[in-house]
């Protein structure tokens, strides 16, 4: 179940997901199987942060979500639990939401779980860095994480206050933090800026440059770019995107000036494909849904198909009612994440 437990001042409710939820089926938190060893968990959707790039509209001033959750640990657990019974291999973690996952109240708790489940080789989160300390560094460490995923676009103050749209952001101490972890604990560090073409170019250079001197990619390899793309619910629609011709030759002339590898393989990242956790439910089917509370995106709702899957659910006309129970159509299910519309209420 889910349960309200605040609202930002533009309205946006923030659940509670309790233990008892289902762990797979809904892309805002859970568990996402995209059929290979790497699963993504998702424990909360909170983000500190504004990026004016931000793909999923995340942070201090969204404008298409209406929802927010933080998840019981368990949720997390159990779906990677049930996923590894069907893998037949282990698998990495990788906590990666659609928020910052540094914001998690149990993140400790969660990774020491995880820790303990056999079948887990690796765990990683990706991060902006906001809420990093030294302090936080020896806890992550201490509980057993694996990588840190850094996105940072710039080494500049100003700027990075600016791209990351607020003004309390610490580069210095966010440098400080990811130092001390490459330098004093086992974790290893993988930087993977968004290339912001005309904004951050020559930031590029820079971040590359310190990410190899501090020694970034102890196991890993130590840098990708990301490219940027716009989408339909994110942010950054004011910005150039570019192809992904000019994008790869965008790469390759930073990897030929400056002799260094910024792609790789899946078998470079240890990743492979193995068997997936099949939805248990296929597009087209009728479903009948108990509708929760919000979506994560306006208009969207979150429902629950029994005790097997979170459902994401539109409505053709009408507010959808939290405990009322709906037949729904399944209209996506890829990757197990399922979308569906209602035909009609049924109670
Ligand atoms: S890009 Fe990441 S850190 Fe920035 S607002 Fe989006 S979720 Fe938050």
């Amino acid at each position: 179940m889910i349960r309200e437990i605040g609202k930002y001042r533009d309205g946006r409710i923030v659940y509670y997901v309790d233990d008892k939820t289902p762990s797979f089926g809904y892309i805002a938190f859970g568990v996402i199987d995209r059929g290979t060893n790497v699963l993504q968990a998702r424990p909360t959707t909170i983000c500190p942060q504004n990026c004016i790039f931000c793909s999923v509209d995340s942070g201090l001033k969204s404008t298409h979500r209406w929802a927010e959750y933080i998840v019981h640990p368990d949720v997390i657990v159990n779906g990677v639990v049930k996923a590894l019974e069907v893998k037949g291999c282990s698998v990495e973690v990788l906590l990666d939401t659609i928020g910052d996952v540094l914001t998690y109240p149990w993140l400790i708790e969660l990774i020491r779980k995880l820790r303990e489940i056999p079948g887990v080789k690796s765990i990683a989160l990706e991060t902006h860095g906001f809420l990093l300390s030294k302090q936080l560094v020896d806890k992550l460490s201490n509980a057993g994480l694996d990588r840190v995923n850094l996105s940072i676009e710039t080494l500049n103050p100003d700027k990075a206050r600016f791209l990351y749209g607020n003004p309390a952001y610490d580069l210095r101490r966010v440098l400080e933090s990811i130092e001390y972890l490459v330098k004093e604990t086992p974790i290893d560090l993988h930087v993977t800026p968004v290339w912001l073409p005309g904004i951050n170019d020559e930031d590029l250079v820079e971040i590359i440059n310190w990410a190899l001197k501090i020694g970034a990619g102890k196991k890993w390899p130590p840098l990708t770019i990301q490219k940027f793309n716009k989408h339909k619910y994110g942010r950054g629609w004011n910005l150039k995107e570019v192809s992904w011709s000019e994008f790869w030759r965008f790469i390759e002339k930073l990897e030929s000036t400056l002799g260094v590898r910024l792609h790789w393989t899946m078998d470079e990242w240890g990743m492979h494909y193995a068997r997936r956790v099949e939805p248990p439910f296929h597009r087209g089917e009728l479903v009948e849904v108990e509708v929760w509370g919000r979506g994560w995106l306006r208009r969207e709702y979150l429902g629950v198909i029994g005790d097997k899957s979170l459902i994401g659910v539109y409505t053709r006309r009408h507010h959808l009612i939290p405990g009322r129970r709906y037949l729904v159509r399944i209209i996506e299910n890829e990757d197990g994440l399922l979308i569906g519309i209602v035909e009609k209420a049924i109670s």
